[in-house]
Formats: C-alpha cells, sequence, structure tokens
C-alpha cells in the first residue's frame, strides 16, 4: 500500500485571508504530492512500504542508508505537511480550550507567551524548517524547532523530541505568494488559521501515547 496525499479537508480558499489560496494549492497540491511521490519511490519494494508513516520517522535508523536521506526528506515532509493541514481551518484562530488551554498555561503561563515561544523560534530558524509544539517524555509542552523536513517524532534531531502537537512550516513556499520575506507576517497570520480543536484532539492523542 503506497503511501498517499490526503485530501484538503476544506476549501484552497477556506484561510482566506490569512492564507492565500494560490499558496495552498500549489503547497497541497504540488509540494506535499512531490514528497509523497517520492517517498514511494524511495520505499518501494521495501519493508517500510506499508508501515505507519509516524512509525517510519522513529525507525530511520532501520533503512538503510542509501535511502535513509530521501525517507527522511520526503518522509518528513510527508508526516509534517499531513499535520499542517489538519491543525488549520476555517474559522480558526481565537483560544485553545479545556486540558489543552491549562497545559499551555501551565508550561508557558499563557497562550501569547507560547505564540512568541514558537515565532522566536520559527523566525529563528535559519532557511527552512518547522517551529514545534511537543509534548515532550516528561509530559510538559515544549517549542522547538527542525531544519529542512525533520521533525520532532525522529530521534535525535531537535532539542525536544516527541509528539507534536502543533507545528508551523516555514518554508518560503508556505508563505512567499503573499507575503514575500516577511516571515513574522505569515506567522502573526497563521495563528488566525490554527484550528484549536485539531490541536486539542493531537494533545489527547499525544497523552494516550
Ligand atoms: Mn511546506
Amino acid at each position: 500500500m503506497a503511501f498517499e496525499l490526503p485530501p484538503l479537508p476544506y476549501d484552497y480558499a477556506a484561510l482566506e485571508p490569512h492564507i492565500d489560496e494560490q499558496t495552498m494549492r500549489l503547497h497541497h497540491d504540488k509540494h506535499h504530492q512531490t514528497y509523497v511521490t517520492n517517498l514511494n519511490a524511495a520505499v518501494q519494494g521495501t519493508e517500510f512500504e506499508g508501515m505507519d508513516p509516524q512509525e517510519l520517522m522513529g525507525n530511520l535508523g532501520r533503512v538503510p542508508e542509501e535511502k535513509r536521506t530521501a525517507v527522511r526528506n520526503n518522509g518528513g515532509g510527508h508526516v509534517n505537511h499531513t499535520m499542517f493541514w489538519e491543525i488549520m481551518g476555517p474559522n480558526g484562530g481565537g483560544q485553545p480550550t479545556g486540558a489543552l488551554a491549562e497545559a499551555i498555561t501551565q508550561a508557558f503561563g499563557s497562550v501569547d507567551a507560547m505564540k512568541e515561544a514558537v515565532n522566536k523560534a520559527a523566525t529563528g530558524r535559519f532557511g527552512s524548517g518547522w517551529a514545534w509544539v511537543v509534548l515532550g517524555a516528561d509530559g510538559t509542552l515544549q517549542v522547538t524547532s527542525t531544519a529542512n523536513q525533520d521533525n520532532p517524532y525522529m530521534t535525535g534531531v531537535a532539542e525536544v523530541s516527541g509528539h507534536p502537537i502543533l507545528g508551523v512550516d516555514v518554508w518560503e513556499h508556505s508563505y512567499y505568494l503573499k507575503y514575500q520575506n516577511r516571515r513574522p507576517d505569515y506567522l502573526a497570520a497563521w495563528w488566525n488559521a490554527v484550528n484549536w480543536d485539531a490541536v486539542s484532539r493531537r494533545y489527547e492523542q499525544a497523552r494516550a501515547q
């Protein structure tokens, strides 16, 4: 069973004006599709073909060396973008609620302080990568960032490894058409597209694992 591009769970224009329709079309249909295509090519005929993508991320050391970079980059791209579409949505933004809100307040002092920490990690990421909120092994929420398509599921690549409950893509392909070089403006707008209910579900899943 090959890996597949999940359909975008809302309209391409649903995140306007924060994230523009053209960016969403290219980002989902072209960039994410390319990661899926290249991942399938890399694992074809191997035991990794049918593996759960997140599990694959935690087992890169088992992938033969000649295929490992392709699986790391394209598998990471597939897992990261699948999460990215999930945690955004129409009528996004606002405030997290319930257990997630409590955990954020406990870890960072406030939701705004958490956003500041994510924005700082995201603007401080030189070149391409991601900034994350991760449920760490100690059970607390922490902010980290990774280069390229690495993610906190991978062993030893992030300062904090664990289950990401939220991640923001800071590759230029995620914002350049609308925001050009202004990554901080994109980040400020991006929070208005976050689906906090989806982030809460990821938090509950991470706690259950
Ligand atoms: Mn991307």
